[in-house]
């Protein structure tokens, strides 16, 4: 089940006074917990991990008694469009902060529900993705868990994560995957307990992230191996862009019909100042132009050939999302 709280009406996306930032969007997702029986393993191989035995015992106490637990997601505006995103887990009361692009908006969701912050979790090393990092570390004694591959990027890092880690926050799995092609260091973070994928400037909902540090070849594996995932799963992105993005989608793809609804909603929660983040793998697979390179609608008004292969079609739709001038 998953809810947004009425607060979520009061979010300013854009640059403000602390006080309208003060009522952020929560979404609650109560999660069936499969996973929890899995995370016993994680008494026999600690991992990287969190609270040590300790909060293992606690897990199978808990495992015995019921196999519902609760992660709780929450939107947290920063800058001008990018979110943080505030992961509570309800059980431990264990709390992590994802791409935290400033300090003052996470201190006061913190501050809201009298919480503390145990980790830092960074997709990629981009200043609006780290740029809160060491005032949380330095407030909170929070850890910095990062990419291996940026190890020398990320300010603070504690915990370098490597592709293919199972790592463990308070009982939930998390998967870390290379996701290159924004940049090279890129990860994105899958909780599949969740259900969820923290995609940072890899996928966007509509879009994908500029090639700072990679190919079209390297953003086309990272985005296809994303997609890969349960159709159901919720992608919690870097940047509230998707209403920019679909203009740019239904330029090149008029014809698309999941497109043509799903770029309506979006405009009526854009004009309601709500969120249009998460999306789902579902939704992105059916409208999103870079996992759809091989549409031959899409290749027609890009002039791509029919002979050119799908990474080379994603570099053309990256130029012509690069010059649109929607
Ligand atoms: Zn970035």
């Amino acid at each position: 089940m998953q809810t947004i709280s009425k607060a979520s009406s009061a979010i300013s996306f854009f640059r403000c006074p602390s006080k309208l930032r003060s009522q952020p969007c929560v979404r609650q997702l109560h999660l069936r917990k499969g996973l929890v029986c899995r995370v016993m393993k994680f008494v026999s191989s600690p991992l990287r991990t969190l609270r040590g035995a300790s909060k293992s015992i606690r897990v199978s106490n808990f495992c015995s008694v019921s196999n519902i637990s609760s992660l709780q997601i929450e939107l947290v505006p920063c800058l001008n469009d990018n979110y943080a995103y505030v992961l509570h887990d309800e059980d431990s009361g264990t709390v992590g902060v994802v791409d935290p692009s400033e300090a003052e908006p996470v201190i006061e969701s913190l501050q809201r529900s009298g919480r503390n912050l145990t980790y830092i979790l960074n997709t990629h090393h981009h200043y609006d993705h780290t740029g809160g990092n060491l005032e949380l570390k330095d407030r909170y004694g929070a850890k910095v868990i990062g990419s291996a591959v940026d190890r020398d990027r990320i300010p603070g890092i504690d915990i370098a994560l490597k592709d293919g880690d199972k790592w463990m926050f308070a009982g939930h799995e998390v998967h870390v995957m290379d996701t290159p092609g924004h940049t090279k260091g890129h990860i994105s973070l899958y909780f599949p307990g969740a259900q969820a994928i923290f995609t940072g400037d890899t996928l966007f909902s509509l879009s994908c992230g500029k090639l700072f540090e990679g190919t079209p070849k390297h953003m086309l594996a990272s985005l296809q191996r994303i997609v890969s995932l349960p159709d159901d799963t919720s992608i919690y992105c870097g940047h509230e862009y998707t209403l920019s993005n679909s203009k740019f989608a239904l330029s090149i793809e008029p014809n698309n019909e999941a497109l043509q609804s799903y770029a309506a909603h979006v405009a009526e929660l854009r004009q309601k100042k709500l969120p249009t983040i998460p999306t789902t793998v579902k939704m992105e697979k059916a409208c999103n132009p870079f996992l759809r390179s091989s549409n031959t609608d899409i290749r027609r008004a890009l002039g791509i050939s029919e002979t050119a292969d799908d990474a080379e079609a994603l570099g053309v739709i990256r130029k012509a999302k690069d010059n649109f001038k929607g």
